[in-house]
C-alpha cells in the first residue's frame, strides 16, 4: 500500500478521554492535510473493550477522518509492551506519509520505537510543523541549547515528529470521523519488559499542562524555604505549581512539574515566575501563556523582557505580602 495521509497516536488519559494533546496534534494536521492533497487524517487509539462513541466523536470534531481502535481487555491501562507495538501494526497496516505524536511519557516511548521499527527517522520534541519543500514534513526543534530553532526536513518514510503538549491550539470542526474497529493478536507480542512493582509518586496538586493559573519557582526560591512561600501563595490562587530546571535538580518540584525545553510547555492564562532568571530553555516552556508576571530581586534579570508585569524585590518581601494582601478568587471563572 502506497504511504498515505497522516496518521496520529490518540492517547488517552487515565479516565480514557483524548488528551488535549491530540486535539492539538489533529488540528494542525487539518492545516497539514490541505498542502498534501487533502491526505486522510487517522488516529490510533489503544484501550480496553468498551463504548468508544464519545472518543470517536471527539476525534472526529477536532478533524480526524478515521479512527483505528483496537481494544482488548487485557489493555486497562498504559503497557510498555503493547501499546508501542501495536502502534507500530497500525502504522504498518495503514502506512501514512507522516506520523505525530504527544512528546508525552508514553508518546516518547512509541514514537522512538516506531521509528527504530519502521527504520525511518524521527524529529523529537518539536515546537512547529510545516509542509516543505517536495511536499516533505518540516518540524522545528530548539537546538544549540535552546539557543536557535532548526528546520528540519525528515527525508525518510514514514516522516516522524514528536511535538509538545500546548504548543498547538485546539480548534474543533464541523466533522465527523469514520471508526475502524481494527484486531492485533496481542498474545503474539514479545514481551520484554517484566513491570516488577509500580509506585506512584505522591502529588496531589493540579497539572502544569491544562491549569489556568500556574506559579513557578526558580534557583531563587531553593533556599530558606522559598517553596514553602510558593506552594502557599498557588494555594491562594488556586494554581498549579511549577518550576525551572534548577528547582528540579535540587529536588523542590517532581519532573512532571518542570517547565521549559526539557519539561512541559504551558499555556495558562496567568503565570507567576519567582525567582526564575528566564532562560532561553524556560522560556521556550511559558511563550503561550496570557499574562506573564515575574518576581526577582535583579533587575536586569532576562525574565523581565518577557513579562507583562515586573516586580524587582525579595521573593521573602513579596510573597509574605501577596499572600497576605491577595483575597481569593475563582480564576477559573474571573480569567479573562
Ligand atoms: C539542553 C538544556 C535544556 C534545558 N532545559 C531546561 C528546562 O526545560 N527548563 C528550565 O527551566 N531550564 C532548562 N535548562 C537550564 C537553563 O539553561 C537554566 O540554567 C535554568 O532555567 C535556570 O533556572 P533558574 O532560573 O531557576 O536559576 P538561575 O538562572 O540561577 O536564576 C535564579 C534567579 O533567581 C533570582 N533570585 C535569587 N534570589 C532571589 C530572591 N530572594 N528573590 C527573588 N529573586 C531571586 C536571581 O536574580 C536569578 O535571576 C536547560 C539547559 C540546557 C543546556
Amino acid at each position: 500500500m502506497e504511504p498515505n495521509g497522516i496518521l496520529i497516536y490518540g492517547e488517552l488519559t487515565t479516565e480514557n478521554t483524548v488528551k488535549p494533546v491530540v486535539k492539538q496534534l489533529l488540528t494542525k494536521a487539518r492545516e497539514l492535510k490541505e498542502k498534501i492533497w487533502n491526505q486522510r487524517i487517522v488516529v490510533c487509539v489503544i484501550g480496553p473493550r468498551m463504548n468508544y462513541d464519545s472518543i470517536i466523536y471527539e476525534l472526529g470534531r477536532y478533524g480526524a477522518d478515521d479512527v483505528v481502535i483496537v481494544c482488548d481487555n487485557r489493555i486497562t491501562e498504559y503497557n510498555h509492551n503493547y501499546h508501542p507495538d501495536i502502534f507500530t501494526k497500525v502504522a504498518q497496516k495503514y502506512p501514512p506519509r507522516i506520523i505525530l505524536v504527544g512528546a508525552t511519557v508514553q508518546g516518547k516511548e512509541i514514537a522512538s520505537y516506531t521509528a527504530t521499527k519502521l527504520n525511518t527517522g524521527l524529529t523529537a520534541d518539536c515546537t512547529g510543523l510545516n509542509i516543505g519543500d517536495k511536499y516533505l514534513l518540516l518540524s522545528t526543534r530548539p537546538t544549540f541549547g535552546g539557543q536557535l530553532t532548526a528546520d528540519i526536513l525528515c527525508g525518510t518514510f514514514p516522516q516522524m515528529a514528536t511535538v509538545q503538549e500546548n504548543i498547538f491550539k485546539e480548534e474543533p470542526v464541523e466533522h465527523t470521523a469514520n471508526a475502524i474497529f481494527d484486531w492485533i493478536d496481542i498474545d503474539k507480542i514479545e514481551k520484554r519488559i517484566h513491570v516488577i512493582k509500580t509506585i506512584k509518586k505522591e502529588f496531589s496538586g493540579k497539572d502544569i499542562s491544562s491549569a489556568k493559573v500556574v506559579v513557578a519557582g526558580g534557583f531563587g526560591a531553593c533556599k530558606n524555604n522559598g517553596f514553602a512561600l510558593i506552594y502557599q501563595f498557588a494555594q491562594k490562587m488556586q494554581a498549579a505549581v511549577g518550576g525551572s530546571r534548577e528547582a528540579f535538580e535540587k529536588g523542590f518540584i517532581l519532573k512532571s512539574q518542570q517547565i521549559g525545553q526539557t519539561g512541559k510547555t504551558i499555556a495558562p492564562s496567568l503565570y507567576v515566575a519567582v525567582g526564575i532568571s528566564g532562560a532561553n530553555q524556560h522560556i521556550v516552556g511559558i511563550k503561550n501563556s496570557g499574562k506573564i508576571i515575574a518576581i526577582n530581586s535583579d533587575k536586569d534579570a532576562p525574565i523581565f523582557k518577557y513579562a507583562d508585569i515586573g516586580i524587582v524585590g525579595d521573593l521573602f518581601d513579596v510573597l509574605p505580602e501577596l499572600i497576605d494582601k491577595y483575597d481569593t478568587v475563582n480564576i477559573e471563572e474571573n480569567n479573562e
